[in-house]
């Protein structure tokens, strides 16, 4: 029997972390620079959290959570999203006394019991962020630009803006209640799934993806075209921001979120190159979640956007990030070269070089060969001869030139071609 990794899972191998890492730092800095600071929040969390901020009608807390109970018979779910842990975090730390609003962004991993697909696993990988203690409409174009941001820095291909506003509780209720006869009216024209959401929740209707009910839905009516003034004021601003920011869109009255507390603004970026499933990443506000949590009426705004979707957008582009190369590579033949060599490699790398030797017994070619797979941008000779002779050959693996240095000098002849030219060896250019 073979041992596997539970399905929907993967590994991320070193060869995948180089690319990973870079979406990582880019959407580090774009959120910092925009004032955010990163949170974590543990991977399980009670399960009466995600009821309660995602909603228990959703798909989400319907059929896609993992749910457990631990020897204390608590009823724990690992997080399938970042919002409900951060607003629970917000609440429980007394961050409503800090400067409104506080800004915070996460890299966490989420879970959720879906059929794997291209780009979708049980265990993902998403980052997010939220702005909870304010309800102007310029954070809300914040938010987008930094998550728009985020993909041209990353250079995602064809990445398009869907946005809609799915009002306040003034003018959703009389919306939902003209819905839900336009869906009892065609109930013969919808799936079982949608009969139940037109039941729990009408709004619901939207997320569903069965063909005959989408284009059903195309006469359905629209919550953006029933908005309060003071929903058609906050949406009108939003608009009137992007626009003078340059960041086309495209207004979608089925884009809405089937719950109470979230309000005004849903948005999401779709990506052609990832297929049928185009979302990349989106969000919106959610000016009720906070008090729904048990905190005081706070509004708030985020997003989230999974990391293996951007992978997969970026893959589809060739584009990759080619994996670091060591400095230096010592290589040692005999015994009395490895005594020597065992310290200085202890002593650059604790210069904080990068450094690597032989470890397998390899003879001369073996280790050069090793060399080159490490991607080392200078090698290090060091055998019986050299060291009768007091000197090392330094041979420069881009060039192939080879020089005599002195053992004597041999340490600060390394640390001078490593920290010099930059020379940390990017192996990229080879
Ligand atoms: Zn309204
Ligand atoms: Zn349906």
């Amino acid at each position: 029997m073979k041992v596997r990794g539970p399905k929907g899972t993967y590994d991320v191998l070193p060869a995948d972390q180089p690319l990973r890492e870079l979406v990582r730092t880019t959407a580090a800095a774009i959120f910092s620079s925009a004032g955010y600071q990163r949170i974590g929040t543990p991977a399980f969390e009670d399960t009466g959290l995600f009821e309660r901020g995602v909603g228990s009608s959703s798909d989400i807390v319907r059929k896609e959570m993992y749910t457990f109970e631990d020897k204390g018979g608590r009823s724990l779910t690992l997080k399938p999203e970042g919002t409900a842990p951060v607003v629970r975090a917000y609440i429980q730390h007394g961050m409503h006394k800090l400067p409104q609003p506080v800004k915070l962004w996460y890299a966490e991993r989420m879970y959720r019991f879906e059929n794997p697909q291209a780009g979708r696993f049980r265990e993902h990988y998403q980052l997010g962020a939220e702005a909870i203690g304010s309800g102007d409409p310029s954070l809300d174009a914040e938010m987008i630009m930094m998550l728009s941001d985020l993909y041209e820095a990353l250079e995602v291909p064809g990445v398009e803006l869907r946005l809609g506003s799915m009002g306040c509780p003034a003018c959703r209720e009389p919306f939902q209640k003209e819905l839900s006869s336009f869906l009892d009216e065609r109930a013969g024209a919808f799936c079982p799934d949608c009969l139940e959401r037109a039941r729990l929740n009408p709004l619901r209707v939207f997320d569903c993806k069965v063909e005959q009910c989408v284009a059903e839905l195309e006469r359905a009516p629209l919550l953006v075209d029933s908005l309060c003034q003071s929903c058609q004021d906050d949406f009108s601003a939003l608009r009137g921001y992007l626009d003078s920011l340059g960041r086309s869109y495209r207004v979608d009255g089925t884009l809405v979120r089937g719950f109470d507390y979230y309000t005004k603004t849903t948005f999401e970026f779709e990506c052609a190159r990832l297929g049928a499933q185009k979302g990349i990443g989106g969000g919106g506000r959610y000016d009720r979640l906070v008090e729904e949590l048990g905190g005081a009426a706070t509004p708030a705004v985020g997003f989230g956007t999974g990391l293996e979707r951007i992978v997969l957008a970026l893959e589809s582009e060739g584009i990759s990030v080619p994996e670091v190369g060591i400095g230096v590579f010592l290589v040692t033949m005999g015994p009395e070269a490895r005594e020597l060599v065992v310290p200085l490699v202890h002593r650059l790398r604790q210069e904080g070089l990068s450094v690597d030797m032989d470890y397998a017994g390899r003879k001369m070619k073996g280790q050069m060969k090793q060399a080159d797979r490490l991607g080392a941008a200078f090698t290090v000779i060091i055998g019986e001869e050299e060291i009768a002779a007091g000197k090392a050959a330094v041979k420069d693996m881009g060039s192939g030139r080879q020089e005599q240095v002195p053992l004597a000098r041999l340490e600060d002849e390394i640390v001078l071609r490593l920290t010099q030219d930059g020379a940390d060896g990017q192996k990229g250019s080879r």
